[in-house]
């Protein structure tokens, strides 16, 4: 399959929910592309493509799809897998970041044991948009000296900006597809 057919194939296995969780979003669903096994295998395969020969030491997701998709990836890599949650989940000592949502502030958390100083990482979510939210994780991630080689995900928001905001923090950006619009 060469690479505009895979594209069709990708969009074809993304569902789109107008006007959820609220009026004027366009929800791009991943379940979809979950239960569909070939365009899962062929995404988990083509998000990390790049780095495929490199040493990557760990694959952090971003709760919840990131866990997913992040699994798969660290598998496919020979990697470990850290999940970056929202706070009060992990049961262990934690580092936690503030993040800027559309409407506010969250925190996200992770073990701070989790990652070792100089390890190679790779970011792992289903979509970036303003990018708020993988700009905390990279931060945090990079509070506890990770090497955060790249940062990965099936969908861009081109229109919102998130990827140039991940690469202005020089971490380079991988995305499968683009959506225009929110
Ligand atoms: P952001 O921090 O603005 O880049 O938002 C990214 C996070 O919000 C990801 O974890 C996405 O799963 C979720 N998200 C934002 N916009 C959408 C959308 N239109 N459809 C599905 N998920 C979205």
């Amino acid at each position: 399959m060469n690479t505009s057919d895979f594209e069709a194939d990708l969009n074809a296995a993304i569902r789109t929910i107008p006007d959820y969780p609220k009026p004027g979003i366009m929800f791009r669903d991943i379940t979809t592309l979950l239960g569909n096994a070939r365009a899962f295998r062929r995404a988990i395969d083509e998000m990390v493509q790049p780095w495929a020969g490199s040493k990557i030491d760990k694959v952090a997701g971003i709760e919840a799809r990131g866990f997913i998709l992040g699994g798969a990836v660290a598998h496919q890599v020979s990697a470990g897998f850290v999940p970056i949650r929202k706070k009060g989940k992990l049961p262990h000592t934690t580092v936690r970041i503030a993040y800027s949502l559309e409407y506010g502030l969250d925190e996200m958390e992770m073990h701070a044991d989790a990652i070792t100083p100089g390890e190679r990482v790779i970011l792992v979510d289903d979509l970036i948009a303003t990018g708020g939210t993988a700009e905390g994780a990279v931060k945090l991630m990079r509070q506890i000296g990770a090497d955060v080689v790249a940062a990965c995900f099936v969908i861009d928001l081109p229109d919102l900006g998130g990827a140039d905001k991940i690469r202005a923090l020089g971490v380079p950006v991988r995305t499968l597809i683009s959506f225009g619009g929110h």
